[in-house]
């Protein structure tokens, strides 16, 4: 089996357990969970089996981590910034800015949705907040 074989049949395993985003019933933490098999939808905070796939799962352009791994390059490299990094709202913001100034308006509009997305995100779990190591 090649490396892309195996990591097409990791897609294709990881989307099968319908990978999502939960908010635990007990604590309101939000956290990307796999969907179907215990233990992996217990809070990761408080530990409790009571979380709920949260009904919009957002416009995410490729879904989740493994449909983006899924339209890679073989070899190409990539950079992520998480909601829990304090730096990347203004980051991402920038990021904005620079395809607006490009002509880029529908890609700006959905770079400001994903901006939206991780500040709700931030308000509903600020302990998670954190400045990078
Ligand atoms: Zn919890």
């Amino acid at each position: 089996m090649t490396q892309n074989e195996l990591k097409e049949q990791v897609n294709r395993e990881m989307n099968a357990m319908k990978p999502g985003y939960r908010r635990c019933h007990s604590c309101g933490s939000v956290a990307y969970h796999l969907d179907n098999v215990y233990p992996f939808v217990n809070c990761r905070e408080c530990g409790s089996q009571d979380t709920r796939l949260l009904k919009d799962q957002g416009e995410y352009k490729y879904g989740n981590a493994a449909g983006l791994e899924a339209k890679l390059l073989p070899g190409e490299p990539w950079f992520a910034l998480r909601a829990k990094d304090a730096m990347a709202v203004e980051a991402v913001l920038h990021y904005a800015d620079v395809c607006e100034k490009a002509g880029l308006k529908d890609h700006a509009e959905g770079v400001r949705r994903s901006i939206q997305q991780m500040e709700e995100w931030r308000k509903a779990n600020p302990q998670h907040v954190k400045m990078p190591d």
